[in-house]
């Protein structure tokens, strides 16, 4: 049993903070003992994913009762599909997240995965079945070879080394002064942005959920790293149900649908050409985009990329 010396508001506070940035910490909350928000029902199932159907069945919900952020939400993953959700800030993007893990309960309508409601199955099996890769990994401090382990701590050395080689960060830890054996985080050697991302989506890869959600992933990173990471999260998403909420939005225009939320109602879903003919809210972010880039794009480049 762990003694805890900590006081409990700091231990709040960390805990808001995981459930914040949505970081997959199934371990931390059990170590916390922090009584969930949500409780398992006591005859609670295991989830079983038969094919990583998901779908939110016009939800309602606020963090309080006074302010509604979803307002009758529907969105139909099918199993294997790549769904965008994109939308100004502060519309109810991340929220759709931390429901689909079960972070709270909706106030009406169902989230489902593979036909079975999320308040029917255990938290434990579903957080097990969901790979998150959020704006900003969380390192502990400890090895690279633990953090990327998290994912699945009964990996063998050569699983942990091959999901790293698929998040093109193997090299890079190769050449660390003690390989896998380095001391990461805080309190070791710093990583960047996308070294970080990287070794996220290795520990993503061990992991190997049949659901994604990929909140933000790269818009923490220059273009060009995102470009990069772009391809790993790509490879990823192979045979999984994807959901990405998206800053940048030439980074889905691949999607099989996007959605677009506004003050916590869709207001336009279809693919990339589909919403770019329908000239409306998507139409007008994807055109200030666009013209954001150019300005930021030095005029060498430009010319080099006509
Ligand atoms: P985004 O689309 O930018 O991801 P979020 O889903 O994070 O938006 O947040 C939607 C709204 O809910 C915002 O107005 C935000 O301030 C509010 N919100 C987010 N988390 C909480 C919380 N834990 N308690 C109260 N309000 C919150
Ligand atoms: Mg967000």
């Amino acid at each position: 049993m762990i003694q805890i010396t900590m006081p409990l508001n700091f231990l709040g506070t960390v805990y808001r903070e995981i459930r914040q940035s949505l970081v997959d910490m199934g371990e931390m909350f059990d170590l916390l003992e922090q009584p969930a928000e949500v409780q398992d029902k006591s005859n609670a199932a295991n989830l079983k994913v038969t094919g990583g159907h998901v779908e939110l069945r016009d939800v309602y919900f606020g963090y309080d009762a006074a302010r509604p952020i979803l307002k009758g939400v529907s969105i139909d993953a099918g199993a294997g599909q790549k769904i965008a959700i994109v939308g100004p800030s502060g519309s109810g993007k991340s929220t759709i997240g931390r429901l689909l893990f079960r972070f709270y309960d909706v106030n009406d309508g169902a989230l489902l995965i593979d036909g079975q409601d999320i308040r029917d199955i255990t938290q434990e099996s579903l957080h097990a079945q969901i790979g998150v890769v959020p704006q900003d990994t969380v390192l502990f401090n400890d090895t690279v070879y633990y953090n990327i382990a998290y994912g699945r701590p009964d990996a063998s050395r050569s699983e942990v080394e091959q999901a790293a080689k698929a998040a093109k960060i193997h090299d890079f830890i190769h050449g660390l002064p003690d390989g896998y054996e380095t001391t990461v985080g805080e309190r070791g050697l710093k990583l960047s942005g996308g070294e970080k991302q990287r070794v996220g989506i290795a520990r993503t890869l061990l992991k190997n959920p049949p659901i994604l959600l990929l909140d933000e992933a790269t818009s923490a990173l220059d273009s060009e790293t995102e470009r990069d990471i772009q391809e790993s999260l790509l490879a990823m998403g192979q045979g999984r149900t994807v959901l990405t909420i998206a800053h940048r939005l030439s980074t889905i225009i691949d999607a099989d649908r996007i959605i677009v939320l506004e003050d916590g109602l869709i207001s336009e879903d279809g693919t990339h050409d589909e919403l770019l003919s329908q000239r409306g809210r998507y139409y007008s972010m994807w055109q200030r985009q666009q013209s954001e880039e150019e300005e930021v794009m030095p005029l060498e480049d430009k010319a080099s990329n006509a």
